[in-house]
């Protein structure tokens, strides 16, 4: 979502190169290139005006340093500005000392309430955490049986008002859902409240009369990043209406301008905690200014891409797999394993997307096709284990009879096979320690 802001800032730099030191002239240049990327990026004037007028002091007072050019310099404090404007430090959700935790959520119809709280349950499960969904959206029809879904989908308990009672008061159900769920030991609850299209007065009278009658260990506000500038104003009428202790920002994974995140920290004060960033319930994490900023300005986000591996990757098929290559047997099946742990991982895209310098391939990221390793499955799958452990052996005859099995063209066969040779005789290189030929963003 940032991908614009990315280029931009990245072109704002560009003039820096190659300079031994940084004249006022330089500097005001640079700054006035950033400031346009900001607004281009919809980032709310005041946060624009503060984030320049901070790193041109900072550019002019900077120490000529010998480890590092002009042009890192100002990236270096661009960086750190950044992270400033994007909240700091990394806010983690605080546990009540006495469960059950009551965290509830608050925001504008639309703006991914539902579908987070969901999220959030998941994600706090994975932590050992038994959350429990109340239900507390009275007013969109299927709110309650949306919950009911996404809470089943994420294999959690969802307290939900009797049907048939009539409306029912919000009020009640979560105070009854904070009840239930301490007598049921559930250490956490998640309580959904309702949204209207617009601010108003009577959306933020009931939020209050939750919030007061629950007294929340955290109260989440959600926010649409795609809706630009109003977000920032949608803040701001919440944080008077309601009050809330953390921003959840939602939708990341579009492709509006992203200044709703860069502004919506300093515009409120409160915190960005959480980050969604697609309709699945796993597109969801902690919120790190630190990794975002990196990312930001293309320098890739590789603490996230290093969990997202600690937490699938078997260290034992890895070894297995380097030993085999070493030792010149590594087959299709073994190739057919390595994309399948890939595939553990999440989208590949996502992840490729987290690699320092990949700003510059992101056409061709955003053409690659997840079902690529789908199709490859499909093609091992109806080779013979006597061709998958000698890919040599696959000739004419054999690639007609695999392109018939698997649906797929005897093209794609050819393909699939020369990728293999290749990548083998790549990675056979690699293991001798010649490093990686042309990999992008490497030192140098
Ligand atoms: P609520 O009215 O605030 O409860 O919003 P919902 O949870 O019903 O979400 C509204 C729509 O946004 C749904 O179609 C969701 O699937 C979608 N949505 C929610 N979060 C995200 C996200 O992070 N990315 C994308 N692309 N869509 C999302």
């Amino acid at each position: 979502m940032f991908n614009t802001l990315s280029d931009r800032l990245s072109e704002s730099f560009k003039s820096l190169r190659g300079k031994g030191k940084l004249s006022e002239a330089d500097i005001d240049a640079t700054a006035r290139e950033i400031r346009l990327a900001l607004l281009e990026a919809d980032v709310a004037l005041p946060v624009v005006k503060d984030f320049v007028g901070a790193v041109k002091e900072r550019a002019r007072g900077a120490e000529v340093s010998g480890a590092l050019n002009p042009a890192q310099q100002v990236i270096k404090i661009v960086n750190e500005e950044l992270i400033t404007i994007l909240g700091g430090e990394t806010r983690r959700l605080r546990f009540a000392k006495n469960p059950p935790t009551v965290i509830m959520l608050a925001g504008l119809q639309g703006a991914g309430k539902t579908t987070l709280a969901a999220k959030l349950a998941l994600w706090l499960k994975a932590q050992d955490k038994s959350p429990m969904l109340v239900a507390a959206d009275l007013q969109r029809p299927n709110a309650v049986q949306q919950l009911q879904v996404n809470g089943e989908r994420a294999g959690v308990t969802v307290f939900a008002p009797e049907p048939g009672n009539g409306v029912g008061d919000p009020v009640s159900v979560a105070r009854a859902g904070v009840e239930e769920a301490r007598r049921t030991l559930h250490d956490v609850v998640i309580i959904d409240t309702a949204g209207r299209l617009g601010i108003d007065e009577e959306l933020m009278a009931q939020a209050a009369g939750i919030r007061d009658a629950v007294n929340p260990d955290e109260v989440l506000f959600v926010v649409d990043a795609m809706i630009g500038q109003d977000a920032v104003n949608t803040a701001q009428a919440f944080l008077d209406g309601v009050g809330y202790d953390g921003v959840v920002l939602t939708k990341l994974d579009g492709d509006a301008r992203g200044g709703a995140a860069l502004s919506i920290a300093k515009m409120t004060g409160k915190p960005v905690m959480f980050a969604s960033n697609g309709e699945k319930l796993t597109d969801f994490d902690l919120f790190h200014p630190d990794r975002m900023a990196s990312r930001i300005l293309d320098m890739g986000d590789l603490l996230t891409l290093i969990e997202q591996a600690e937490k699938n990757f078997d260290a034992d098929q890895a070894a297995k797999a380097a030993e085999k290559l070493q030792s010149g047997d590594f087959t299709l099946d073994d190739f057919l394993d390595q994309m399948q742990q890939v595939k553990k991982m999440g989208s590949l895209t996502k992840m490729l997307g987290m690699l320092p310098g990949m700003g510059q391939f992101r056409e061709q990221l955003d053409n690659f096709d997840e079902r690529e390793i789908d199709r490859i499955e499909a093609i091992i799958h109806s080779m013979t284990p006597g061709e998958r452990a000698n890919p040599k052996m696959i000739d004419g005859s054999r690639r007609s009879r695999i392109a018939k099995g698997s649906g797929r063209t005897v093209a794609e066969i050819n393909q699939l096979v020369d990728r293999f040779f290749e990548a083998r005789k790549m990675m056979q290189q690699m293991a001798r320690g010649g490093g990686m030929p042309g990999m992008p963003g490497s030192p140098g």
